[in-house]
């Protein structure tokens, strides 16, 4: 049976990527080598670590100025080296839910950490607004997508300091201003690769600033310097990545995903909010178009394991919802394909016809 992978991540990836990947791990390009037995240092490597950032350039527009590393460590020691390379006195932070506060929580070491606002109060289920971050603060850290609440803030922010977000899980969704940025990072399996490795934007005159010792391989310099090949890279995610962002080219690019973004989610929050036994999770206007969050109306709590198992039948997977959330998230990242949203939706009104 088919199935609809709406996992949070790792997830789903682009079939033409998936096979593309699995051809290089036969032969690479036909060199009668695999992809996994050559050296990083060869020009076939090379190429695709090159082709890599060049794509990530291209289609978010990525202005003079800024470098695209690919790291490995994931989003969660960019938690760390962010303050550490960036940090002087005094940071911002927005949080938003558990991946802002452990980001909070590294910052801490390195020094003052105002956090200016957090939705802690209502379980993270609303991007905070109208607070001030502090003009002397060395940069202001969000969380762009809140993958466990189903938040997401979609607009590039005017800032007065450094922008700094974490897009592990919204990044290439939609078209962006990177010049609002200082830095964005991310781990790739979410909308982008396998897990394994992790993306940096950052801009290069954010860097040098601070006074401490930053360990060789910690310092965002030497990976610029060494162009992300410092140590060994993580090869195979690199070249899953590539294929990705060639798949999102041939579509049109980001704006093109973007639309197809808005029609999926679109689709799903329509079906819960006109529903009577199922009711959305995170507040409206902050409804992330990546993972989008729901659970049953208390008359019908008791139902939801009927319907997990219902939906399972249906070749549903990864719709259980984090365990601090409750309920069921679907994770409609870029590659998840629309017939899936669409599957998902009969799925949930053939079972309320029967239950509800
Ligand atoms: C998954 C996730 C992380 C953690 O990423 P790792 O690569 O596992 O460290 C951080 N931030 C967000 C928003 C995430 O979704």
């Amino acid at each position: 049976m088919k199935k609809h992978n709406f996992n949070a991540g790792p997830s789903i990836l682009p079939q033409i990527a998936i096979e593309n990947t699995a051809k290089a791990i036969l032969d690479l390009n036909g060199i009668g080598m695999s992809i996994l037995e050559i050296s990083h240092r060869s020009k076939d490597f090379q190429a695709i670590i090159e082709e890599a950032i060049a794509l990530f350039k291209e289609l978010l527009n990525i202005p003079e100025g800024y470098q695209v590393l690919f790291l490995g460590g994931g989003a969660s020691l960019q938690f760390h080296m962010v303050p550490s390379n960036m940090m002087n006195k005094k940071v911002a932070y927005l949080e938003t839910g558990v991946w802002a506060k452990k980001a909070i929580k590294e910052a801490k070491f390195f020094g003052e950490t105002v956090v200016v606002a957090s939705s802690a109060d209502k379980n993270f289920n609303f991007i905070p607004k109208g607070y001030s971050v502090p003009e002397d603060a060395d940069y202001f850290h969000i969380t762009t997508n809140n993958t466990i609440y189903g938040t997401e803030i979609r607009t590039d922010y005017d800032c007065k300091v450094p922008l700094v977000a974490d897009m592990s899980s919204d990044i290439l969704s939609r078209p962006m201003d990177v010049s609002k940025y200082a830095l964005i990072y991310g781990g790739a399996q979410k909308n982008l690769g396998p897990a394994g490795v992790t993306f940096v934007i950052v801009r290069e005159d954010m860097l040098g600033k601070v006074d401490r010792p930053l360990p060789t391989m910690l310092d965002y310099r030497t990976h610029i310097k060494e162009g992300s090949m410092f140590n060994t890279p993580p090869c195979l995610p690199i070249f899953t990545v590539k294929e990705t962002l060639k798949w999102i080219k041939s579509l049109g690019g980001v704006a093109a995903i973007e639309k197809m973004n808005i029609e999926k989610a679109n689709l799903l929050y329509n079906a819960i909010d006109s529903s009577k036994m199922f009711v959305g999770t995170a507040e409206k206007d902050s409804r992330s178009l990546m993972n989008i969050c729901f659970v049953m109306k208390d008359q019908y709590k008791d139902k939801e394991d009927a319907f997990m198992e219902f939906a399972k039948n249906r070749g549903m997977v990864g719709i259980k919802g984090h365990r601090s959330v409750g309920g069921f998230r679907a994770s409609t990242y870029n590659a998840l394909p629309k017939e899936s949203v669409h599957a998902l939706v009969e799925c949930m009104s053939d079972f309320e016809k029967e239950n509800a």
